[in-house]
């Protein structure tokens, strides 16, 4: 942070400049300038500038001579004056840098949610799409894509409304066949830590047994199980076998409305495994590409081929598998928009059942970074190939049905989901949502009570701190219900 100014201060310099009452920026402030971080024009803070007085709200803008006072619009509703302020200080900052976000200066992980908000309120779909168009300033297409989300996730939400009692069940084997460069979940190569896979099998049946059976007890409905992580295909097949044994005895996967695993690795997936997921009762699976584009798969750490993704394909198919989804990412280093359309081809070609298409985070990307390899990331093509994919969705016959944002995504794009009308995944759209209760076990798990209020219980994110303190974390959880 700068020195504090002068008060009769004047920047001369082509840096831009935020002044704020208070020593650190309102958090709506430094939301609407995080969105400039990725174009260069972030500003530099001038804390405890001056005393607000009714005729502003203390915050100002100055880029060379232009200075900008952020006006107070005389809102009583403390979050529409912010909402305001902020979206004048985007305006702001987009005419000193000439970078407008394809988003707006809309911030936040959940853009349908916004748009379910103002459904709630009796917006039509015409009413969200100007709301989003006008007010936040999104890219037509964006909007489109956010009101056709919401739209698509309506039964779903309605349906939580009718059944309140509705959770879901996610279990986490934090292992896998290598480490992707981009990787921020948490994952252990298997190969380092076979020695201790049994014992936390073990650990983890113990906080199934130990929580489970107590929300059954209080009359919880398990609407979904997600067996994520890591890789869960990663288990050698026998400790597959025992592991979808123990979580299918104690959740009855007879009434679930999804079962998914993440098969995500091509190279963990055998007919065996399949097989046995199949007889466990697992409903949707992901095999997940990323790129079809071997150099790429290689550059990024993920030691396998676009041919073995064909391969793991086929053989889920062979195995009965008829929900699957496969995920890739744009903006991947050294691709550019032909890479990116090649991919695209190839997975219109095995033509799965759901496609999820995220952008890269350039903050999962710290390994590319520290591996000098942030030079091949391409900022600018990234919203291009996610329109190429919103057309590939839509030729497949698939809708977008849940979408959300993080920091640092290359471009300020999303992440968005589409699949054939009936492969939805009321996890992945709840959990979205924040309309359902989830309870989560195993190392990295992220317990969530959806009330009013929501409630969080993280469980340990390393294997070997989940080793020591696996009951605690389940008797955190017991302590929730
Ligand atoms: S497969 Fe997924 S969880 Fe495993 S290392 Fe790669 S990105 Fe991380």
């Amino acid at each position: 942070m700068s020195d504090l100014p002068e008060m009769n201060n004047t920047y001369t310099d082509s840096k831009i400049y935020m002044g704020f009452p208070e020593d650190l920026p309102p958090h709506y402030a430094y939301e609407a300038v995080q969105i400039f971080n990725d174009c260069g024009g972030f500003p530099e803070f001038v804390p405890n500038s001056g005393i607000k007085t009714d005729k502003n709200s203390g915050i100002w803008l100055q880029k060379g001579e232009e200075r900008y006072d952020i006006p107070f619009f005389g809102e009583e509703n403390e979050k529409l004056e912010h909402k305001l302020q902020k979206r004048e200080i985007y305006r702001i900052m987009s005419n000193f840098t000439g970078y407008t976000s394809p988003w707006g200066c809309m911030t936040g992980v959940r853009p349908a949610k916004i748009v379910n908000v103002l459904f709630n309120s009796g917006a039509t779909y015409q009413e969200a799409l100007e709301e989003l168009e006008n007010f936040y300033m999104a890219r037509s297409e964006k909007a489109e894509l956010a009101v056709k989300t919401a739209c698509n996730q309506e039964s779903f939400l309605k349906e939580q409304i009718e059944n309140p009692k509705n959770i879901a069940i996610y279990v986490g084997i934090p292992f896998c066949p290598t480490r992707c460069l981009y990787c921020s979940f948490t994952s252990h190569p298997i190969g380092k830590y076979i020695k201790i896979v049994d014992k936390y099998l073990e650990l983890l049946e113990a906080e199934l047994r130990t929580v489970v059976p107590v929300l059954l007890q209080k009359g919880y409905n398990i609407e979904s199980l997600y067996i994520g992580g890591g890789t869960p295909t990663s288990l050698s097949e026998t400790s597959f076998e025992k592991f979808l044994g123990f979580v299918t005895d104690v959740v009855n996967p007879v009434n679930l409305k999804e079962f998914s695993l993440e098969a995500g690795r091509p190279d963990s997936i055998t007919p065996e495994k399949l097989r046995i997921a199949k007889k466990a009762g697992v409903t949707r699976i992901s095999v997940n590409p990323q790129t079809m584009n071997n150099a790429t798969l290689e550059l990024i750490g993920r030691r396998h081929s676009a041919e073995e993704v064909i391969s793991a394909f086929e053989m889920a198919r062979m195995a009965g598998f008829d929900n699957i989804n496969m995920d890739i990412i744009a903006g991947l280093p050294g691709e550019e928009l032909s890479h990116f359309e090649y991919t695209l081809e190839k997975i219109a070609q095995l033509k799965p059942d759901g496609l999820t298409v995220h952008t890269l985070s350039v903050k999962r990307a710290a390994d590319l970074k520290r591996d000098a390899k942030a030079e091949l990331l391409r900022h600018d093509i990234t919203g291009k190939m996610l329109i190429e994919s919103q057309k590939c969705a839509s030729s497949m016959g698939m809708i977008p049905f849940y979408m959300y944002r993080q920091k640092n995504m290359l471009g300020n794009h999303e992440n968005v989901s589409y699949c054939r009308p009936g492969c939805e995944s009321p996890y992945n759209i709840h959990i979205m949502e924040e309309d359902q209760t989830i309870f989560a076990f195993g190392a990295g798990g992220v317990t969530k009570i959806c009330q009013k209020d929501i409630i969080r219980s993280f469980n340990v994110k390393s294997v070997e701190d989940y080793m020591k303190r696996s009951e605690e974390m389940a008797q955190r959880k017991l302590m929730l219900i």
